[in-house]
């Protein structure tokens, strides 16, 4: 027998639709900082899907896919329950930038897993979702992007690309996958999709769109392909019926970023674009002063393609300006 579906002040019977506000704290002005929640019940009983987005504020294309997303699922057709919380970090959301301004403990949302219900607002955020929807799931994919900063090209990112992790990765059936975010730093901490390992959900981040690209066909293009990695990941898990749209190979890659060193304007190299290919130490940008001087060269990190360009035209220290990756592997789609 299908079962309604609970979370604390919302309970969502068989083949229905019900929305929440989950209150984290008042506001100072006295509304509400809360996380808005999407439950779609399947009329027949199956896995929980748990779809994200927004948790950097400055993140918009999977908030759209997603919106779409629970536009269109019918709750009376779909077996299972999909949940989507369509901008997790709102305080970052309103204010157009990753992070809360005004956080002043612990500005990235996504280093902040599990949360800590006692802590600064972005923890008990963190602790609000972990605790009384992550720890439901039984699948989550997470939307990001490049945001205000830079482009990215696509790509899923997972804490394994092994066992449950992979058929995830596989579902999703976007072109590159990785579990290594940057190879130029320590694995990052606090990540939803380690602590969420943890409790054995495979959790695979889907990143795709950014500044540099905000033209209508732009965000289109972004918000389809979220949209078509969500309805595989939809069908593989028999949520929903229908053939997946995907390619017949994957691309394992490996990744690097390039951060700015100090700041100036951005000129690029010829032929520098998405998808390009580059070799170790070939100049990608030259960073000019407003007296004309060159700064510095941003070169290639290792040979590869070109998957992320800088979102503004100036460079400022510190910040990501490009991505390159190298295949590591090419596998089937489908496990054999
Ligand atoms: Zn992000």
């Amino acid at each position: 027998m299908p079962k309604a579906f609970e979370i604390p002040g919302l309970t969502v019977p068989p083949g229905q639709r019900g929305t929440i506000w989950l209150e984290v704290a008042k506001a100072p002005a006295g509304g509400v900082i809360g996380i808005p929640v999407v439950v779609l019940n399947g009329a027949r009983e199956g896995p929980v899907l748990l779809v994200d987005a927004a948790t950097h504020g400055d993140e918009y294309e999977g908030t759209l896919a997603l919106l779409a997303l629970l536009r269109e699922t019918e709750p009376s057709s779909l077996r299972g329950t999909l949940v989507g919380v369509p901008v997790l970090n709102g305080l970052s959301y309103e204010a157009e930038v990753r992070g809360n301004p005004l956080e002043r403990y612990h500005y990235d949302l996504n280093r902040t897993f599990p949360g800590e219900p006692g802590g600064s607002i972005t923890q008990r955020i963190a602790a609000r979702y972990f605790t009384d929807i992550v720890k439901h799931a039984s699948a989550i994919v997470s939307l990001h992007g490049g945001g205000n900063v830079f482009y990215l090209d696509g790509f899923v990112v997972a804490h394994s690309t092994k066992g449950d992790d992979l058929d995830l990765i596989r579902a999703m059936g976007w072109k590159r996958f990785t579990d290594a975010p940057d190879m130029a730093l320590n694995p990052y901490q606090g990540t939803l999709w380690d602590k969420a390992a943890e409790l054995g959900i495979a959790t695979i981040v889907a990143e795709f769109g950014g500044a540099s690209q905000r033209s209508p066909r732009d965000i289109a293009r972004a918000k389809t392909e979220f949209l078509r990695g969500l309805r595989n990941v939809m069908i593989h898990l028999n949520m929903i019926i229908g053939s997946p749209d995907k390619p017949k190979t994957l691309l394992k890659i490996k990744k690097q970023n390039v951060r700015a060193g100090n700041g100036g304007v951005i000129d690029f190299e010829p032929n520098i674009d998405i998808e390009a290919r580059v070799t170790k130490g070939q100049a990608m940008m030259k960073v000019y002063d407003p007296l004309g001087y060159l700064v510095e060269t941003i070169t290639a990190p290792m040979n590869g393609r070109v998957m992320a360009l800088p979102g503004s035209p100036l460079a400022y220290p510190g910040r990501i300006l490009t991505s390159v990756y190298d295949v590591i592997e090419e596998i089937p789609t489908d496990a054999s």
